[in-house]
C-alpha cells in the first residue's frame, strides 16, 4: 500500500470518526434537551402539573372539572338552554341580534376554573400544548358543522400585539380546528385595521365602541370569504363585541353565513345579555 493511500484511509478514518461522534453527539445534545425539557415541564397535566404519564393532558380532576357546553344551546348567546332564566333568550332575541350578527354561537366549556387557566397559560405563558387541547375539544364541539368549504378564520391581534407576543392564541386554535375537519385556513382573511385597547380593560358599552370598524376582510380574501360558510374562532367569548365586529366585517365583504366558534364562553348568564 502507498503511503498516500495509507494517509488517505487515515484521514477517511478520522472523518469517520468524526462523523461518527458528530452524530452521536447530535443524539445525545436531542436527549440531553428532551430530558430537560421534561424536568422543565414533566410531562402531566397542564394545569396542575399533577404526573399523568402523558403530556398535553389534563389529570382527571381537572379533567372533571371543565363544565362543557352541549346542545342545546342558544343559537345567539352560546349558552345551554337547560341554565335556568333560558326563557330570557327568547324574549329579547331582536336586541341580542342586533348585537350578534352571527348566525350561531358556539362554545366548547364555560370560561372558569380549569378552562381560564388553560386560556391564561396559553395566552400569557406560551403554553402552546393547551393549544391542542383546546382545538381538540372545540373540534369535537364543531362535529358536523365544517365542511371542506368551510372557512376557518381566526380573530387576528393588531401586527404590533402579534409582535409582542409572537403568537396568535386563536390562530393556534383555528389552525388546529380546521386541520383536524378538512376545512380551509384562512388566518390573513381578517386584517385588524387599528390597534384598539384591550377588551379585558373595558365594559360592555365601551368594547363595542372600541372595535367598530376595526376589522375588515383582506382585499385579496374577498374572493375566498364571498358567498362562503366562515366560521370565525377565537379563545374566549365575553361580551361578544370583538367577535360581532369581525362578523359584521364578513358580511360588508359578502360572506355567506358566519358562525362563531370559542373555547371558552365568559359571564354569568345574565351578563351576556347586557
Ligand atoms: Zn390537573
Amino acid at each position: 500500500m502507498l503511503p498516500e493511500d495509507d494517509e488517505m484511509m487515515d484521514r477517511d478514518g478520522w472523518r469517520l470518526v468524526v462523523a461518527r461522534f458528530a452524530a452521536e453527539g447530535g443524539r445525545m445534545a436531542r436527549r440531553v434537551l428532551a430530558a430537560g425539557v421534561d424536568v422543565i415541564a414533566p410531562p402531566g397535566c397542564l394545569v396542575c402539573r399533577e404526573p399523568t404519564g402523558a403530556a398535553g393532558g389534563l389529570c382527571a380532576s381537572c379533567w372533571h372539572e371543565l363544565v362543557f357546553i352541549e346542545e342545546p344551546s342558544c343559537p345567539l348567546t352560546g349558552r345551554p338552554l337547560a341554565f335556568a332564566g333560558a326563557e330570557t333568550d327568547l324574549q329579547s332575541v331582536p336586541a341580542l341580534m342586533a348585537r350578534r350578527p352571527w348566525a350561531r354561537l358556539r362554545a366548547a366549556v364555560a370560561y372558569e376554573g380549569v378552562a381560564r387557566q388553560l386560556v391564561r397559560g396559553l395566552k400569557y405563558h406560551d403554553r402552546h400544548e393547551a393549544a391542542r387541547l383546546m382545538a381538540r375539544l372545540l373540534g369535537r364541539r364543531l362535529a358536523g358543522v365544517l365542511t371542506a368549504q368551510t372557512v376557518v378564520i381566526p380573530v387576528p391581534l393588531h401586527r404590533r400585539r402579534l409582535w409582542r407576543r409572537r403568537f396568535n392564541q386563536s390562530a393556534l386554535l383555528a389552525r388546529d380546528v380546521a386541520r383536524q375537519a378538512g376545512a380551509i385556513f384562512a388566518p390573513e382573511a381578517l386584517v385588524r385595521l387599528r390597534a384598539t385597547t384591550p377588551q379585558v380593560r373595558l365594559s360592555g358599552t365601551a368594547r363595542r365602541t372600541n372595535v367598530r370598524g376595526a376589522f375588515a376582510v383582506a382585499q385579496r380574501a374577498r374572493s375566498m370569504v364571498a358567498g362562503r360558510h366562515v366560521v370565525v374562532i377565537d379563545d374566549v367569548l365575553t361580551t361578544g363585541a370583538t367577535a360581532a365586529a369581525c362578523c359584521q366585517a364578513l358580511a360588508r365583504a359578502g360572506a355567506g353565513r358566519v358562525e362563531v366558534a370559542v373555547f371558552a364562553l365568559a359571564g354569568e348568564s345574565a351578563s351576556l345579555h347586557k
